[in-house]
């Protein structure tokens, strides 16, 4: 039995990349599948069998060390400017502004032209980049490498990432130094970044250069060129926003996440708030949007305190964000759905396929609608064969 990630099912990948980074031979690249979705390909004629790729796979049981939130808070940005350029509280951009401020540098995702990839900031000029969620998965290749660079530097770093990047970022870097901030985003799955290519492709005639999937509560694909918007729609309107939120597009290791739990791989899990109870009693409108903050470890405390005076923060129970946010107690369903356009693309182009999803979700609806209707007629008669 092989001890490297040769042969792994695609539901026990999530296409983290820390085997690639790790493997001491470099035997390993990561090849895009059909879908998009990149797997490590092992070179098994130079592979020597080290195991270094499974001790960093997040996937693998072993690694997965997680912590319980110590507590929970609500909070947002105090800077009004930043705070409605965010996705959600604009916690993430606080953080940042933080590090960067102590001298440090920032990992995180952006969108350069359409290609989704995470980068390294180190001035607050640049940190626009990184703010807002961009719904796909995000391209983080070569990327370990350059972060245990600036670790041996003595310079604080902040990574933020989905938890899958986090844990294998961690693994990748074995020990943890306190100028390590690790902070992970609840996550409910990620589509590849072929798909989103496609699907511009297929919506524009024209070049894009922005892509924004959401602005606050306001979630809204909007996509900008020189000249201005050159597309934008509500994300029911929209294929590939819809097969997103519908979650039916994603990874196949999304529907398996171990991550998806109230149990923590980072400093601290960011995301919306989306249970809060008496959000009524926080003086906010709230439909803004707030994010959840929970810290698993002293130091994500720490950055918390080091950032509050930059953010209205208020102390939570965490059962209460837990309660309300789906991601923080189980993954995803790989439902019906979800397996049919996993069934359909890449055989039709990605918006047929959805398209056909859809359809069929807007048949079964439509039976289930007329059979309510006729229910007051066919329960007696049900009834009379039952007997
Ligand atoms: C694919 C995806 C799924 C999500 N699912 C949920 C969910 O189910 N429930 C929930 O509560 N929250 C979810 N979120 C998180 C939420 O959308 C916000 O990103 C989060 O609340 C942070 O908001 P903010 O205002 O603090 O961040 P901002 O200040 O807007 O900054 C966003 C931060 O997220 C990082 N980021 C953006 N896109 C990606 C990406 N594709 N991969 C890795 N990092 C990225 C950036 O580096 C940046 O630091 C998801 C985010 C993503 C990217």
């Amino acid at each position: 039995m092989s001890s490297s990630v040769v042969n792994r099912k695609k539901k026990d990948c999530c296409g983290c990349n820390a085997c690639m980074e790790i493997c001491p031979r470099c035997c390993i690249t990561m090849i895009a599948d059909a879908k998009g979705f990149h797997y490590p390909k092992v070179d098994t004629t130079a592979c020597v069998d080290c195991g270094a790729c499974k001790k960093v796979c997040p996937f693998e049981e072993e690694n997965i060390k997680l912590n319980i939130p110590l507590t929970a808070y609500a909070a947002w940005n105090k800077d009004r400017e930043e705070y409605l350029a965010s996705s959600s509280g604009g916690a993430a951009h606080v953080f940042s502004s933080y590090i960067i401020r102590q001298g440090g540098v920032v990992y995180g995702c952006t969108s350069e032209g359409m290609h989704i990839r995470h980068i390294r900031v180190d001035s607050l000029s640049n940190l626009f980049k990184l703010q807002g969620s961009k719904y796909v998965q995000s391209d983080v290749r070569g990327l370990f490498s350059q972060v245990k660079a600036d670790l041996k530097s003595g310079k604080p770093v902040l990574f933020v990432g989905t938890p899958c990047q986090v844990a294998g970022l961690k693994n990748y870097i074995k020990w943890i130094p306190e100028h390590l901030y690790l902070v992970d985003l609840i996550c409910h799955g990620v589509p590849s970044q072929q798909m989103l290519n496609e699907h511009i492709h297929h919506i524009l005639k024209t070049s894009a250069e922005q892509l924004s999937f959401r602005k606050g509560q306001l979630f809204r694909i909007e996509i900008t060129s020189r000249c201005g918007t050159v597309y934008s729609s509500e994300p029911y309107g929209d294929t590939y926003f819809r097969a997103f939120l519908d979650g039916i597009s994603y990874r196949k290791s999304c529907y398996h996440c171990p991550f998806a739990r109230k149990e923590r791989v980072s400093d601290v899990t960011i995301g919306d708030f989306w249970g809060l109870q008496d959000a009524a009693s926080l003086p906010l409108e709230i439909s803004e949007g707030i994010s959840v903050l929970l810290p698993s470890s002293e130091k994500g405390k720490s950055l918390i305190a080091a950032a509050k005076s930059d953010m209205w923060i208020y102390e939570r129970s965490v059962e209460e964000a837990v309660e309300g946010n789906t991601q923080l107690y189980r993954p995803v369903h790989n439902g019906l759905s979800a397996r049919l356009l996993s069934m359909l693309y890449p055989y039709f182009p990605f918006d047929k396929a959805v398209r056909i999803v859809i359809v069929k979700d807007l048949i079964l609806e439509s039976l289930k609608n007329i059979l309510r209707s006729f229910k007051p007629v066919l329960m007696p008669i049900i009834n009379v064969i039952r007997r």
